[in-house]
């Protein structure tokens, strides 16, 4: 079945979404969440045991945990992105060495960043942060760009693969606030006007070449070079010091729980292999299978909204 991709015309159905403005102009849920099984009681019961038993829970995080925020993911069958249209994400090499695809890569994240950063936590985000402030969750990876879990008041947290909500100058380095590099986009632009036709992960959109080619892109204010948003790209390679800093985590912790992710970049894989070594129990929460779903104690394929929050944490 072909799906409507328009995000304007749907209206959300989530109970959870608290902003009146994001219901009204966000895609329901149902669009980019895969189907799955009824809520097992049995499972639940499992999930709530490993939970009890654990002290120090490591949890890592993918997309899945927020498709129900209504931020598609590549990957998942029939809904994500790769399954609904030919686009694939922007590599690194081609962002670094090319100032018209970062113009073209610019121009679509200027139109998508207002739906793009308006995006809400959802009960799965506001779980795991509670876990972390009654001393549960230990520590909290997450593979996402989208900065829902900080939204969502978690702190004990490493952003994988960076975050969309900062901006990074290739030359000095200098961090700044994407929100600011919004307003200097608008100076720059003043007449410039586009119509958002899809969201990607990262905030992308389609455009047309010549909306493109007239769009203007600000320089590092410090020293004029170029901007790049603070997350890794595909084809490039995680902080090596991120990556240590994350093991050593893992293996502090007791157990692993997974939400929301296939497992199938490497990236995450690797902590699910660290965990193995130390011999932690895993638990898998995902919808469709993992490259771990055999090194787990538990799967459970059910909605991480629906589900986290039924889990008691003390
Ligand atoms: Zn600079």
């Amino acid at each position: 079945m072909r799906m409507n991709f328009g995000l304007t015309v749907r209206s959300a159905q989530g109970r959870w979404s608290l902003n009146p403005y994001h219901r009204r102009t966000h895609g329901s849920i149902g669009l980019f969440v895969p189907p799955s099984p009824p809520l097992d009681p049995e499972k639940v019961k499992e999930l709530q045991r490993f939970i009890t038993l654990s002290k120090r829970v490591l949890v890592i995080t993918g997309a899945g945990i927020s498709t129900e925020s209504g931020i598609p993911d590549y990957r998942s069958e029939g809904v994500g992105l790769y399954a609904r249209t030919d686009r694939r994400p922007i590599q690194h090499r081609d962002f670094v060495r090319s100032a018209q695809i970062r113009q073209r890569y610019w121009a679509r994240n200027f139109v998508g960043w207002p739906q793009f950063s308006s995006h809400q936590p959802n009960p799965a985000h506001w779980a795991l942060s509670y876990w972390e402030r009654l001393g549960k969750l230990y520590w909290l990876v997450t593979q996402n760009v989208d900065a829902l879990h900080t939204k969502a008041g978690s702190r004990r947290l490493t952003e994988l693969h960076g975050c969309m909500h900062r901006v990074l100058c290739l030359t000095c380095g200098e961090q700044t606030a994407r929100g600011q590099l919004q307003d200097r986009f608008e100076g720059l632009n003043p007449t410039w006007s586009a119509e958002a036709h899809g969201l990607a992960p990262d905030g992308d959109v389609f455009l047309t070449e010549g909306q493109v080619r007239s769009f203007q892109v600000p320089s590092c204010a410090r020293c004029g070079g170029p901007l790049k948003p603070d997350v890794v790209f595909f084809g490039d390679t995680v902080n090596p010091d991120k990556v240590d800093f994350v093991h050593k985590r893992v293996k502090e912790a007791d157990a692993l729980l997974v939400v929301g992710s296939s497992l199938q970049v490497y990236s995450g894989y690797r902590f699910i292999l660290t965990a193995q070594e130390k011999k932690l129990p895993i638990a898998i929460l995902n919808i469709g299978p993992t490259r771990s779903d055999h090194l787990a104690c538990l799967k459970l394929d059910s909605r991480c909204g629906e589900l986290l929050p039924l889990i008691d944490p003390h």
